[in-house]
């Protein structure tokens, strides 16, 4: 087995596993490779049955589809070295497979623990714990094209996973956050992150979002509520009055609830019964302090300062136009 030509065959360059040991990327390959709507295919070729027979217990343990005929969109072709039928490793070439020999199968496949989030390059700590992701390394680097998710738009907008990138409104809202903190991923980011790369092992709340497609505004935060052991997350941005409440049970299990920040009140009337007084309370003490502090600045502003403070601001918009340039 090769690093290097398993680096190239997967397109993962080589100081993005600089920090990472062979153990790591083994085990990373074997749950995060590109997948087409979240399943992984493999056909072995050249080996005999009782051989066969081996290496598909391996893969069906590993989740893998096993196939018996070439197609273009299988995921792993895995071939034995004494295989000699050229026509067929053309093809394989050729299309989307990725070819493996027998010890590199092995050693992505054979059993191994899923032990990745202890390696805080991979899984970085945040100050919120619970909206850390796992990042994507380049395997997963490439474009892809979506058309808007609104049925009134014709727009299309480009993405790619490793980067964090996308070139939607939501991204820009959030695109100074870090890798691997969830609050960066707009929708079409966090639903090729949830059906390309996989994520496992989240927490109920990180679960709960990617599992529902749902991404997070500009603003998180958190608090305990009642005897829950669970907390509950308020996502909501400047832009909109609609707030998004995530509410535990005591399993975990979390509900999302909308809630109109200005008029007070819950989409629906939707809310979670038992708890919606100590509820209103916390939303008030977030959304209120917020508007006083609001208000505040303008009348400081208003008091005789507004001259400078406007000065100062076309100066500070001029010179990021200079830097930008
Ligand atoms: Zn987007």
């Amino acid at each position: 087995m090769n690093k290097e030509e398993i680096l190239k065959k997967f397109n993962i360059t080589k100081n993005d596993v600089e920090n990472f040991d062979l153990d790591f990327l083994s085990t990373y390959l074997k749950f995060h490779h590109k997948k087409e709507y979240g399943k992984s295919s493999i056909l072995f070729w050249g080996f005999d049955k009782k051989e066969v027979q081996r290496l598909n217990e391996i893969a069906i343990s590993s989740a893998l589809d096993i196939k018996k005929r070439y197609s273009e969109n299988i995921t792993f072709i895995c071939v034995n070295k004494d295989f000699n039928d050229d026509a067929k490793l053309a093809k394989a070439k050729k299309g989307n497979s990725i070819v493996l020999d027998l010890s590199e199968f092995e050693f992505i496949f054979k059993n191994r623990e899923y032990n990745l989030l202890e390696n805080t390059d991979f899984f970085p700590k945040k100050e919120i714990s619970e909206i850390r992701i796992p990042i994507p390394l380049s395997n997963f680097n490439y474009e892809i094209e979506t058309e808007s998710y609104s049925a009134e738009s014709d727009k299309t907008y480009k993405y790619n996973l490793y980067k964090q990138q996308c070139e939607c409104k939501e991204f820009k809202e959030n695109s100074d956050y870090e890798k691997g903190d969830l609050r960066r991923l707009c929708k079409h980011l966090l639903y090729e992150y949830k059906n390309s790369f996989k994520p496992i092992n989240l927490n109920y709340f990180t679960l709960f979002l990617i599992s529902n497609d749902i991404s997070l505004k500009r603003y998180l935060e958190y608090f305990s509520i009642g005897e829950l052991e669970f907390p509950v997350y308020v996502s909501y941005s400047n832009l909109y009055d609609w707030v998004n409440i995530f509410f535990p049970n005591e399993n975990g299990k979390y509900k999302v609830y909308g809630y109109n920040k200005l008029e007070k009140r819950f989409s629906y009337n939707d809310k979670p019964i038992g708890y919606v007084p100590e509820l209103r309370s916390k939303l008030n003490q977030i959304f209120e302090s917020k508007r006083n502090k609001t208000n505040k600045t303008k009348s400081l502003n208003n008091k005789g300062k507004t001259g400078c403070g406007t000065s100062i601001l076309i100066l500070i918009i001029i010179v990021s136009l200079i830097s930008f340039l």
